[in-house]
């Protein structure tokens, strides 16, 4: 028996129960992995809470790093010992689990267990967003909410690295400040300020080409009032609440706007698709490109706490739990 992070029912934080679980021996494809740090994710949250629907009862979490210590039938790419990461593989708030072992990439030596479980989610998402969903070069001009947070710091870092002039909004001076430290060309604190107001001024009237936006309900629709015409509206995610009064027309109205809703499962549900956006971002953080900014460890029985401060918008880059 190990102990897990179980949800028996949607809700708030306090649903989330420190229980022991039974871990198979793997099956075929899978291997079994004693996690050293785990992930947190605001997706973890919209899980939780009920917003993204699971079947019940579930471990939470998709995300961590540790040590493979069996294998199942037919798995060549991995031997006990060897150390893994992922993200996106339910059941990540646990001391042991089993996964697919197509999910599992070998974690280069230079980069720890904590790093390692603090980076797969949101550097696999900045990578597909920044390199994929729009291809972010020498001359873009972008806008990014919430620019202090886990993604955004890696984004910022990132996009800066390529190049963008990059316009990052945040609720505080303390994030407006490590927005910048980050590479954020412009912040915007859109509690005290119009951001739409700000980014046409500082985009001379122009507008942005594309448009990061994982806060939802409250920057619906203005971030679309930030965009050039033709450019591309990245709706990622509802950390304020998710859009409900979506409106196609408005895409024509403001400029023939592409809007895409996109999410990391896509991009990396081929094992080679993976592989390769799990290398570049290697790459970038082992070159220290990109530095992963763990600002926040609970013990993994802690959770909740994690969740709490995660909602309370207290937390700034990556949250990892230690098992
Ligand atoms: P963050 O660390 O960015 O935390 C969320 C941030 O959103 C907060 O810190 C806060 O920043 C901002 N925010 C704005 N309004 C609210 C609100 N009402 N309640 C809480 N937070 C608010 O989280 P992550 O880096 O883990 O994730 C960022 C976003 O990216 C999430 O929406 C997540 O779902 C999405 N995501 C999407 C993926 C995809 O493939 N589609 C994959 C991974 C993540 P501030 O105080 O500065 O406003």
């Amino acid at each position: 028996m190990v102990h897990a992070i179980r949800i028996h029912q949607p809700g708030g934080p306090e649903v989330m129960k420190w229980e022991s679980v039974e871990v198979p021996a793997p099956g075929p494809g899978q291997v079994r992995l004693k996690q050293h740090a785990v992930g947190v994710n605001y997706i973890d949250v919209y899980q939780r809470s009920g917003l993204y629907k699971l079947p019940l009862p579930f471990v939470a979490g998709s995300e961590g790093a540790g040590e493979v210590v069996a294998v199942g039938p037919g798995v060549s790419d991995f031997k006990v010992g060897d150390r893994g990461a992922y993200a996106g593989a339910l059941g990540g708030y646990a001391e042991e689990r089993v996964m697919p072992a197509d999910r599992l990439v070998k974690l280069p030596d230079n980069i720890d267990y904590k790093t390692g479980a603090a980076m797969m989610l949101q550097g696999m998402t900045v990578r597909y967003l920044l390199r994929e969903t729009y291809k972010v070069g020498k001359g873009t001009a972008m806008l990014l909410h919430a620019a202090a947070g886990g993604i955004g710091r890696i984004a910022c870092q990132w996009a800066r690295h390529l190049g963008a002039t990059i316009i990052g909004t945040v609720s505080t001076p303390q994030k407006a400040a490590l927005a910048k430290e980050h590479g954020c060309t412009h912040v915007i604190n859109y509690n005290t300020e119009d951001f739409v107001k700000r980014t046409r001024e500082l985009t001379n009237g122009q507008g942005v080409d594309v448009v990061y936006d994982a806060v939802g309900k409250d920057t619906y629709p203005g971030s679309l009032d930030c965009l050039k015409p033709l450019g591309l509206w990245v709706s990622f995610g509802n950390a304020s609440g998710a859009i409900s009064n979506f409106d196609l027309l408005l895409l024509s109205a403001k400029g023939s706007l592409y809007a895409t809703r996109p999410t990391l499962g896509t991009y990396v549900a081929k094992r080679a698709d993976l592989l390769a956006n799990a290398g570049e971002l290697f790459d970038v953080v082992g070159k220290g490109i990109v530095k992963i900014n763990v600002n926040h460890t609970y013990p993994l029985k802690d959770a909740a706490q994690a969740h709490r401060d995660l909602e309370a918008r207290k937390t700034t880059g990556s949250i990892v739990l230690v098992p």
